[in-house]
């Protein structure tokens, strides 16, 4: 019987290179994963270039290139995306940004870029989505807290360009820097200038907001300047809906993944206790996923602490959390009429604690896959897979050709 239903399960960074503390085993291959071996047992296996051989992906453009969006044409900049994963509903041509709350001195300099990570901070951002004026340059804006001291910037308006700087110096005892046009073109030089009148508007509501003078009474530092970054301009994104034949789901504890399902039009599912570390709710979010699969054709689930893992540089907390997310992943040995994806977005090795260039492992499970001989799911045995090697752009139309939804090119 064909499947007509496809799950993406996109483990974070799970794939490394040879861990000195693991005796020179990866993680994944040092992990005990009875579910995800059998997977891989009774599935089809490979390796996969998300973006191409040699590019490093970030989690944002490798998983553009996962939902067949190339990164190339669709990513300018994180911002937009984070805008979506904030729930600013993004329009072609709006300019992004990625936001912090900090901590600025009454003498310019910033004292702690996290302003120390507050969190709850939607009464400041209301206040300035009230309190900032940028009709002077008829642009408006859209301010949104995210997740603890991270919030997010959209401009829409004639003529803004997206190539300017930040204002983010990036490290703490310095003044904050002007926000700069990069190409000097007119639309930077106006997006710069609403950027630097944003800032300071906003840093000027917020010195004298009662949350702040509570935070300085009690000790804490307050959120009374807003570092902007990741400046990008909104493409036009294809539906999905419309791109493949099919509705979608999208569950993932990181605002930048579910922004991405935003953009392309997959409804963002919330899991209560999520947290995109080590102590997420993964079960809960395997659960969501195959609810989603009752009545959707498609789901994505993005499960990221091995990621973190591998930023950290600790390979056996990496190989701890792949058991554990294995564990998790038990209900998806008998899920019915469905294809099942399993891969990463990257490697993140803990030896160098950054992703790298070198191919994750993939596996697709379900009917009508011609099974291979690889019996673990793990960077060395999945080389030797049927799938081969294979980029990124390449996984969704495979999974879709296996559900019979392929496009067929020619006569
Ligand atoms: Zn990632
Ligand atoms: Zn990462």
């Amino acid at each position: 019987m064909t499947a007509t239903k496809i799950l993406f399960v996109v483990l974070d960074g799970i794939s490394d290179r040879p861990c000195p503390a693991l005796g020179g085993m990866t993680p994944l291959a040092a992990a005990k994963k009875p579910v995800l071996d059998r997977l891989a047992k009774e599935g089809i296996c490979g390796i996969m270039d998300t973006i191409a051989p040699g590019v490093r992906p970030g989690s944002d453009t490798a998983h553009l290139a996962l939902l067949g969006y190339n990164p190339y044409t669709y990513y300018t900049g994180r911002g937009p995306l984070e805008c979506e994963g904030t729930g600013i509903h993004m329009e072609p041509g709006m300019i992004g940004f990625r936001c912090n709350y900090a901590t600025i001195s009454r003498d310019g300099i910033i004292t702690d870029r996290r302003a120390g990570r507050i969190h709850d901070t939607t009464a400041l951002s209301m206040a300035i989505q009230e309190g900032v004026d940028l009709e002077n340059f008829n642009v408006e804006f859209t301010f949104r807290s995210g997740a603890g001291h991270r919030a997010s910037l959209a401009l829409k308006g004639e003529g803004l360009g997206y190539c300017v700087s930040s204002n983010d110096p990036k490290k703490d005892g310095v003044a904050p820097l002007n926000v700069k046009p990069v190409k000097q073109t007119t639309g930077d030089q106006k997006t710069a200038a609403v950027c630097n009148e944003f800032i300071r508007q906003s840093s000027r509501i917020l010195f004298d907001h009662t949350i702040n003078r509570e935070r300085l009474k009690n000790g804490f530092p307050p959120a009374n300047i807003v570092l902007i970054r990741g400046a990008g301009e909104m493409g036009h994104f294809e539906p999905f809906t419309k791109k493949y034949g099919l509705s979608g789901s999208v569950i993932s504890a990181a605002s930048l993944i579910t922004g991405i399902g935003n953009a392309v039009g997959l409804v963002r599912v919330p899991v209560e206790g999520i947290t995109g570390s080590q102590d997420s709710n993964i079960p809960g979010k395997i659960s969501a996923a195959l609810r989603e699969l009752k009545n959707k054709d498609f789901v994505l689930v993005n499960i990221k602490g091995a990621d973190e893992s591998g930023h950290d540089g600790l390979a056996e907390q990496k190989r701890d959390f792949i058991s554990k997310t294995d564990a998790a992943l038990a209900p998806l040995l008998d899920i019915p009429d469905c294809i099942i994806v399993v891969c990463a977005d990257h490697s993140t090795p803990c030896t160098i604690k950054d992703h790298s260039a070198d191919p994750v492992p993939v596996l697709i499970h379900g009917d009508g896959v011609r099974v291979d001989d690889v019996e673990r799911f793990d960077e060395y045995a999945c080389a030797k897979g049927g799938l081969n090697r294979i980029c990124g752009a390449a996984l969704l139309p495979t999974a879709l050709d296996l559900i019979n939804k392929a496009h067929k090119f020619g006569a």
